[in-house]
């Protein structure tokens, strides 16, 4: 059913300031910040879908609960309607590991101190393009977007199918918010596959994985049980092997979204073996661990999902006229759940250029700042952070590691900064600020170097050694302090590390 909400009051207006193409996530967040700073400001969102459906995509982290608690002002909507989330918890096994008792854990020992969500991302991107529309965007559905015009510092055109029809209407500016469709990168060729990164996923909703809490796995597994004080069902739980990960990501009301992403490089998805469903489970109860959550579990048919290559990004990220946010301009990985820390940043900058464009700033050296800093956050994030981590993720040890430097350094960087400064931190994407190459450069260092140990075990049959009986439990991290103790403990274990490498090689 087509919906318009908003219409003009006068017969047929066909220029706006601004039209956004795709009403999710991105969509709806640039048109809550644009009404917000700009009064007055006339607002078309086009969305495809009449309702929109489950996405992928439902863990928040630090940075992108903050903007939508605090910056789009759904603190209490997030607590009624959502799961608040218990950190990151990672499950790992080796031929030795019969059991989920026996798998080595890493995860957060206490309940986590700063907010985030498990988002059912269908109600909450409704529930963020309903609020532009109070706010006063006019959303128009379903409405396909089949052509875009831009011209650079002048009027851009849209054309879209509405009902039988098509329709074109005019707008000064144009925010790319359509997602992995990434219709302007792709229609100016802009649009790149990051082949250093060729990973891939399948995933599904299911009903019936059981509850990490239950009383059947404390009786079955006393102290497993007892050994965490935090709560393990609403952590981002990660079920993980070698060169590949999988979420558990509860949602209120029961289901829970379980995916699988994996380096093609690394691991061979099975092509046999029934419904991808089907050989996504069965990939799954390969593990001691999922095959314990995971036994009574059954996908649901109708959203069971693939996609290859997932790595892209824009060249080019804005022009006068012209704006990509969220997916539209990139997406990296999905490990650690970046996406919507990504979302907030590009929100924030495409309301901000918008904002100084309005006020009458000259546009050029703004846009050009614009695309510099963005390319530069979007590389050095993913060379820091993702590069070859699918080559180490499945080592307990090393992981565990890179766990302790890599959210020391997220809440020292990039949280911190958010809750010091407040809304106006996301308009600094991680890495994009000058001095940050010293930090950039250890991450990257480290990334490289449990890379290179990861593939000199794999050489020599030797991955998984730590995977059974062990336990890396965080107390927790804190703002405002470099959580120094924990920065320390990194040291020593990446210490540990290289000494055990030094042995098991002089004794091979
Ligand atoms: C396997 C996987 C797991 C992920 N897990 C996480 C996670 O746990 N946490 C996290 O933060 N991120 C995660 N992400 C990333 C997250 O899903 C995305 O970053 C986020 O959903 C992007 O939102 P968006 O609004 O930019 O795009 P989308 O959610 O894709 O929305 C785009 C919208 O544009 C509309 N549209 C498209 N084409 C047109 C058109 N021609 N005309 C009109 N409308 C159009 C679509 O209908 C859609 O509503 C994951 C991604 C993947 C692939």
């Amino acid at each position: 059913m087509e919906a318009y909400i908003n219409p003009p009051q006068s017969d047929y207006m066909d220029f706006y300031d601004v039209v956004i193409m795709g009403g999710a996530l991105s969509g709806g967040a640039t048109a809550t910040l644009l009404l917000r700073q700009n009064p007055g400001i006339r607002i078309l969102i086009l969305e495809k879908s009449t309702k929109l459906s489950r996405r992928v995509g439902e863990a928040t982290v630090e940075v992108s609960a903050y903007f939508m608690g605090r910056v789009l002002g759904l603190t209490q909507y997030l607590n009624e309607s959502h799961l608040a989330k218990q950190g990151l918890r990672f499950w790992f096994t080796n031929g030795e590991v019969k059991t989920l008792a026996e798998a080595s854990e890493l995860g957060p020992l206490y309940q986590v101190r700063v907010p985030s969500y498990q988002l059912d991302r269908a109600a909450f991107d409704e529930e963020v393009l309903r609020r532009a529309g109070i706010a006063g965007a006019e959303i128009l559905r379903p409405a396909t977007v089949i052509d875009v015009q831009l011209q650079p510092g002048k009027e851009q055109t849209v054309t879209f199918r509405n009902g039988d029809g098509t329709r074109t209407v005019r707008s000064r500016w144009i925010v790319d918010a359509s997602g992995v469709a990434a219709i302007l990168a792709r229609k100016e060729g802009w649009w790149k596959s990051n082949t250093e990164h060729p990973t891939a996923a399948a995933w599904s909703r299911w009903k019936g994985v059981k509850d990490w809490d239950s009383r059947e796995l404390a009786d079955k597994y006393p102290s497993w049980s007892r050994a965490v004080y935090a709560t393990r069902n609403t952590a981002t739980n990660h079920v993980i092997g070698d060169g590949w990960w999988s979420w558990w990501i509860p949602l209120k009301g029961g289901d829970v979204s379980v995916g699988v992403v994996f380096d093609q490089r690394l691991v061979r998805w099975p092509q046999e073996g029934g419904k991808l469903g089907e050989r996504l489970k069965a990939f799954l109860m390969k593990h001691p661990v999922a095959r314990e959550i995971l036994v009574d579990a059954q996908f649901d048919e109708e959203d069971v999902h693939w996609r290859k290559n997932l790595a892209y990004y824009s060249t080019t990220f804005a022009g006068d006229g012209f704006v990509l946010v969220g997916d539209a301009a990139a997406f990296m990985d999905p490990f650690y759940s970046p996406g919507m820390d990504w979302i907030s940043f590009t929100t924030s900058r495409a309301a901000a250029l918008i904002g100084a464009q309005r006020r009458g700033e000259a546009m050029s050296a703004l846009v050009e700042r614009h695309n510099r800093e963005l390319a530069k956050s979007h590389r050095c994030w993913f060379e820091a952070v993702y590069k070859d981590k699918y080559e180490y993720m499945g080592e307990f040890d090393l992981m565990s590691t890179a766990l302790i430097f890599d959210l020391c350094l997220y809440y020292l960087g990039v949280v911190s900064r958010i809750f010091r400064y407040g809304e106006n931190a996301l308009l600094v994407p991680p890495f994009s600020a000058t001095g940050i190459g010293p930090i950039f450069r250890f991450m990257r260092t480290y990334n490289r170097r449990f890379a290179e140990i990861a593939r000199r075990r794999r050489k020599r049959r030797m991955l998984g050694k730590m995977n059974r009986a062990h336990r890396c439990l965080i107390p927790g991290f804190k703002l405002h302090s470099a959580n120094p103790k924990l920065f320390a403990q990194g040291f020593a274990r990446w210490a540990r590390v290289e000494l055990g490498e030094l042995f098991s090689s002089s004794a091979s």
